[in-house]
């Protein structure tokens, strides 16, 4: 690379999103760098790894329209097939529904789109960190040297902690910054449904959160917790919850009493969806660095690469002359801004029941597994919105 390269579109992060958002910019015609700061695509592993079928994804969001690697992806990024899903309140009194999906290993996932979007002509620098980024330009630092590389447009695919975000004032207000802290332990030699994932709700094991067991096979499978800190006992570490889940939990703890860990994993899912604005004249945001994430489940993967297609190819239309980049912001919201909205209203009220373990009961036992389904993909049906109104509403 020449010290002057520049290029159509610079996508920082090579996650679902910047690859999503790179293979459709590189399929539109433009000229298209991605780069990631890791050494290997997609590790570490920072993620679950569920990913419903496009089918389920499509009769939750509508109006989305999917990328095709969403729907298609090599066997080999399969880790297990799942049919059912089973929400597990503080009581253990048990709910499930049917869901069709799989547990992917996220390092093959991501470095299978990657692929894509370099054979569709985007040109990948692994290894590479974007240091600084001043109007359309981004400074780069690592195994192929340091460059200065300009761009027509900059898509900001780089995380929760976004640079690009926070260079081009894409933030959320600072009250409004909420986290969820993850850590999850990839474990062998447990006792547990292969076919089923299963979800785990109560204060004093996830406070403002859930715990998981996410198959990844037979005998094998990925457990974790996602807690909100302001929500937990003082002193007590997310590690410590998680120990005591896999420990303590009545129905979890028989299943993970011999499991050997082999992996562990952490990370924060950002939990307040969107900003205001997500998009400049010659800047946008995707994926997680824009809080396009399902606040009720932690589900990011689906809308990184819902939103991704999007951007790619509305940083190719405005590199050509065709739209201004901002036309980015309205084309997600229209596709999928309503649902994030709601699953972030969802998750406040759950907030409310959840400092209860009597009021999580109740509440479980009034919402159908239906219902379930559909509030963790940002519908809040009328009857369960007042219901958890009228919960939080009793325990002021
Ligand atoms: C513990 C945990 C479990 C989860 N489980 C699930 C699940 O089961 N299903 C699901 O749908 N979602 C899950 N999520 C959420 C999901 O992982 C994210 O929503 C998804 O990865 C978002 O994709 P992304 O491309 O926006 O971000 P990322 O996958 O985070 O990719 C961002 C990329 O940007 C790179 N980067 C950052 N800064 C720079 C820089 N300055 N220069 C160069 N590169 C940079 C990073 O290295 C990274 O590769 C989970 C999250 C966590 C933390």
């Amino acid at each position: 690379m020449t010290p002057e390269a520049s290029y159509d579109v610079i996508v920082v992060g090579a996650g679902p999103a910047g690859s999503t958002s790179a293979l459709y910019a590189a399929k539109s015609g433009a000229s298209v760098l991605f780069l990631d700061k890791k050494r290997e695509i997609g590790s570490p592993i920072q993620c679950a790894g569920f990913l419903p079928d496009a089918s389920e994804v499509q009769a939750l969001l509508r109006d989305s329209t999917l990328p095709d690697t969403l729907r298609n992806y090599p066997d080999s990024c399969v880790l297990q097939r799942i049919n059912t899903q089973r929400i597990i309140p503080p009581n253990c009194s048990i709910k499930e529904f049917a869901v069709r999906g799989a547990v992917l290993d996220r390092r093959r996932y991501d470095q299978f789109l990657a692929e894509e979007a370099a054979r569709a002509g985007a040109e990948l620098m692994v290894k590479t960190r974007v240091t600084k980024i001043e109007d359309t330009t981004v400074e780069i630092s690592g195994i192929f040297g340091k460059h200065r590389i300009k761009a027509k447009a900059i898509i900001g695919a780089d995380g929760p902690n976004s640079l690009v975000a926070r260079s081009k004032g894409l933030v959320l207000k600072p009250e409004s910054r909420e986290t969820s802290v993850a850590i999850e332990y990839q474990v062998r030699n447990v006792d547990i449904d292969p076919s089923a994932l299963e979800m785990y709700f109560g204060k004093d094991f996830v406070p403002g959160g859930y715990a998981w067991i996410f198959p990844e096979g037979k005998d094998r499978a990925n457990v974790g917790i996602g807690i909100r800190s302001g929500m937990a006992e003082r002193g007590i570490s997310a590690k410590e919850y998680l120990h005591r889940f896999m420990r303590d939990h009545p129905f979890a703890g028989p299943k993970l009493k011999n499991g050997i860990v082999m992996n562990v994993i952490a990370g924060i899912i950002p939990v307040n969806g969107a900003p205001k604005r997500t998009a400049t004249c010659d800047s946008l945001i995707v994926g997680d660095a824009a809080g396009q994430i399902f606040a009720t489940n932690g589900g990011g993967i689906p809308p990184a690469m819902i939103a991704g297609k999007i951007a790619g190819e509305t940083a190719a239309e405005f590199a050509a002359g065709k739209c201004r980049l901002d036309e980015y912001d309205r084309r997600w919201r229209a596709q999928f801004g309503s649902a994030l909205e709601t699953s972030v209203q969802a998750r406040q009220l759950m907030d409310g029941v959840m400092k209860s373990d009597t009021l999580m009961n109740t509440a479980f036992k009034l919402i159908s597994p239906e219902q379930m389904k559909v509030m963790q993909c940002g519908k809040l049906p009328a009857p369960v919105r007042l219901g958890l109104q009228a919960l939080n509403r009793g325990k002021k």
